[in-house]
């Protein structure tokens, strides 16, 4: 880890930190914060296998391609704009993060210097009055392009071609924009119902040399930099070869089943939301890949059919949210009995207790690997590979 040592950064450099919480770990130093992750991640996994160090970044600030800025009104009826202080509802007022993508912050903020001019108001939690909740931005790293979701509580959108025009005169660099509403009282940002106001209401962008497709409502991973590492490395861990039938579950827009995709025979994805489902369709199509199938279904009742079916899978991919994977797929999963599992995880303490559940059924970790893909706050990606002893497979 001494290569992040250079990389002291300024400590508290934040002025609202203390209030929105996001970066827990704003008063370590980056050597620290990775110090911090690896001790965890030892902590849950190393009595299996040796932990490897854990891999940061070089310039760990403004890494999130998506931002995501609450609107409401102060009592005295200002519009402000910002993020949700920890465990409240209560907008922090900000205009830039140092985690966020400088274009995406720029563009809430003129959203919100605009609204007055076309009388956009924004939305009264207390009151439940109001047109504009969230603007959510989405920025492609490599293609450059922006994607800009206005939620808003009602689709009636007042002056609504005038305001665009306006936002495209001050940001060109915005290839699309959608409107999505959310009439639902609920914590949940978007809504069910969306109007593509301009442009194609999707961004591409490049992962592994592939271009990838992303909707509104579609899974990416935040931190594209790192995310390469990340499935570069589940790609090594996995050892792939030609015969080899693969799954990816919890595929999202299909992008690890699709970075396998060259290096074996076959690859099947399952994922639940229907939206990255069809983005993880075209992708294959954008890509030329003829060798993967797409689900569209709980990964768990998934991998009970397949195991059902008695199919045959060499290598799972596993890269669930947060919860982890459910105790029906974990059981189909030792049915089905792929010589390898990668499992991908955001949440290293239900990775430990499904990996625990793993080896219980036979499976040995080989390998740990833990990613900084959300520096500063004490967020964790970690990679483990299993399998399983030759003779457990004979055995069976
Ligand atoms: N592997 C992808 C997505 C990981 S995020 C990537 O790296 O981008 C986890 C994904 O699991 C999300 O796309 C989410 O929609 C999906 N998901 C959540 N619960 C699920 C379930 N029960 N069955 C299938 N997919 C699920």
């Amino acid at each position: 880890m001494d290569k992040y040592k250079k990389k002291n950064i300024k400590k508290s450099f934040c002025p609202v930190a203390g209030k929105c919480g996001g970066c827990q770990l704003q008063n370590m130093s980056y050597e620290r914060q990775l110090a911090f992750k690896q001790a965890k991640v030892v902590s849950l996994l190393g009595k299996y296998t040796h932990v490897n160090d854990i891999i940061g970044m070089d310039n760990p600030v403004k890494y999130r391609n998506k931002v995501q800025s609450a609107f409401g009104v102060t009592r005295s009826g200002k519009i402000i704009s910002g993020v949700y202080q920890s465990s409240t509802h209560n907008i922090v007022s900000i205009d830039s993060c140092m985690l966020e993508n400088e274009t995406a912050d720029s563009i809430v903020v003129d959203i919100r210097k605009l609204m007055p001019s076309f009388k956009l108001t924004a939305y009264d939690e207390r009151r439940e009055r109001g047109f504009l909740r969230h603007v959510l931005i989405r920025t492609g790293r490599v293609s450059g392009e922006v994607m800009v979701v206005l939620v808003t509580a009602v689709q009636r959108f007042p002056s609504k071609n005038n305001f665009i025009k306006a936002l495209l005169d001050l940001h060109p660099e915005i290839t699309t924009i959608v409107q999505n509403i959310n009439d639902k009282f609920t914590s949940m940002v978007l809504g069910d119902k969306q109007t593509v106001l301009y442009g194609n209401g999707y961004i591409t962008d490049e992962l592994c040399s592939l271009t990838f497709r992303i909707s509104p409502k579609s899974f990416y991973q935040i931190n594209p930099e790192q995310t390469q590492k990340l499935y570069n490395k589940a790609m090594e861990f996995a050892g792939l070869n030609e015969d080899e039938t693969v799954l990816d579950a919890y595929s999202g827009i299909g992008t690890i089943g699709l970075c396998a995709s060259k290096s074996v025979k076959n690859v099947i994805c399952v994922e639940n939301n229907p939206e990255a489902v069809r983005d993880a369709k075209i992708n294959a199509k954008l890509n030329n890949i003829e060798n993967a199938q797409f689900y569209c279904m709980d990964a768990g009742e998934f991998m009970t059919q397949l195991a059902k079916e008695n199919e045959h899978v060499d290598a799972v991919f596993t890269d669930p949210p947060r919860a982890g994977c459910s105790k029906e797929f974990l059981n189909s999963l030792c049915e089905l009995s792929p010589d390898k599992v990668v499992y991908i995880s955001c949440n290293p303490e239900t990775q430990a207790r499904d990996v625990f559940y793993l080896t219980k059924r036979g499976y040995k970790v080989r390998k740990i690997q833990p990613f900084d893909q959300f520096p500063y706050t004490s967020h964790i990606e970690n990679i483990v590979m299993l399998s399983k002893p030759k003779e457990a497979k004979t055995n069976e």
